[in-house]
C-alpha cells in the first residue's frame, strides 16, 4: 500500500492514523474541521511520547511517525493515488453514505474502501458505491495503539481477495484480524452491548450499586474494567445507538435499551466526554 487515507480525525481516526504511520505507511488524515486535525496531531504526539517513555519507540522514530501524517481538509485531493481508504467519521448512516459516494467518485477504481463503523451495515454502505466488492469493515478497538483486535467485516458483496488484503494489512500493523459477517453489531458489540445494557438494567432495578456491579465483573470475571465504567468511556450515546441497531436489526425485544440509559442520554449525561455518566469525571478523575 503506497498511501493510506483516514477520513475523520476524532478519537478513532487519530489512533488509526497513528498506527498506520508507526508501521511506516504515509497517511493522509482528513477532517472537515481544522481544529479537529490540530487536536488529533496533538493527541498523536502525546501518545507517541508515552511510547517513547516506555521504550517502544526512539525520539527519532517518533519524529518520523509524525512526519508521515499529512493533515488535509479535502477528501477529493487526499484520495488521489491512494489504494486504501478507511473511514472513521461520525457514527451516522447518512454521513457515512455521503462520504462513500464521494470516495467512490474520486478514489482510484482499484482502491479498497473500508469503514471503522461500530454498527452500521457494511452492505448498505457498499450499496451506494459502484464497487461493492471492494467495500469492507475494518473495526479497530479503542484505544487503537494499544488494542490488538481488528474485526474484519465482510459485506454481502465483499470479494475474497479484498478480505485477504485487509487481513494482511491488519497483520502488518501487528494486530490480530477476526473475520465476521455483516450482522447487526458484528461480534464485538453484539456481545458487549447487551452485557452493558443488562448491567444498566440491574442498576435501574436497584439490584446493586454501580461500584458493586463493576466490581463483580472485574474481580469475578477478570474484566479489566466494569461494564458501567466501560460504558462511560465508550459514551452512553454511542451505547444507546448500538442497542437501537441491535433492536431494529434483529427485531427482538431482548435488545430494548434500558430506560435508565435512554434517560441519561436525554439528560446529556454521556459519560467521560460530558463529565458525568455512571461516575463523575468533572474533577479530572473517576468519582
Ligand atoms: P468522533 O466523534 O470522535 O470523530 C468523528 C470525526 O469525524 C470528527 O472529527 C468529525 O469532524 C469527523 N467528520 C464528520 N463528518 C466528516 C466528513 N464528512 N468528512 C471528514 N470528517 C468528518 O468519533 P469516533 O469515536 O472517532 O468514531 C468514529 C467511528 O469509529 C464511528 O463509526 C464509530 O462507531 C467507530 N468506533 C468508535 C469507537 C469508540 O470507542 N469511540 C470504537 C470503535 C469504532
Amino acid at each position: 500500500m503506497n498511501k493510506i487515507v483516514v477520513i475523520g480525525a476524532g478519537t478513532m481516526g487519530n489512533g488509526i492514523a497513528h498506527v498506520f504511520a508507526q508501521y511506516t505507511f504515509p497517511v493522509y488524515l482528513v477532517d472537515l474541521y481544522a481544529e479537529q486535525l490540530e487536536k488529533a496531531l496533538t493527541t498523536i504526539s502525546k501518545n507517541l511520547d508515552r511510547q517513547v517513555q516506555k521504550g517502544i519507540l526512539s525520539t527519532e522514530e517518533k519524529i518520523n511517525v509524525i512526519n508521515r501524517i499529512h493533515p488535509v481538509q479535502n477528501i477529493r485531493e487526499s484520495v488521489q493515488g491512494a489504494d486504501f481508504i478507511i473511514e472513521a467519521a461520525t457514527e451516522n448512516e447518512n454521513v457515512k453514505l455521503r462520504i462513500f459516494k464521494e470516495l467512490d467518485e474520486y478514489a482510484s477504481p482499484a482502491a479498497i474502501l473500508a469503514s471503522n463503523t461500530s454498527s452500521i451495515s457494511i452492505t448498505r454502505i457498499a450499496a451506494v458505491t459502484k464497487r461493492p466488492t471492494q467495500v469492507i469493515g475494518m473495526h479497530f478497538m479503542n484505544p487503537v495503539p494499544l488494542m490488538k483486535l481488528v474485526e474484519v467485516i465482510n459485506g454481502y458483496a465483499t470479494a475474497g481477495h479484498v478480505t485477504e488484503k485487509v487481513i494482511e494489512l491488519t497483520k502488518k500493523l501487528d494486530k490480530t484480524p477476526c473475520v465476521v459477517k455483516d450482522y447487526p453489531g458484528f461480534i464485538a458489540n453484539r456481545l458487549l452491548m447487551p452485557m452493558i445494557n443488562e448491567a444498566i438494567i440491574s442498576l435501574q432495578e436497584g439490584v446493586a450499586s454501580a461500584e458493586a456491579i463493576d466490581t463483580v465483573m472485574k474481580l469475578g470475571m477478570a474484566h479489566p474494567m466494569g461494564p458501567l465504567q466501560l460504558a462511560d468511556f465508550i459514551g452512553l450515546d454511542v451505547c444507546l445507538a448500538i442497542m437501537k441497531v441491535l433492536q431494529e436489526g434483529f427485531g427482538n425485544p431482548k435488545y430494548a435499551p434500558a430506560t435508565l440509559l435512554v434517560n441519561m442520554v436525554a439528560a446529556g449525561n454521556l459519560g467521560v466526554k460530558s463529565g458525568e455518566g455512571f461516575y463523575n469525571y468533572r474533577s479530572g478523575g473517576k468519582n
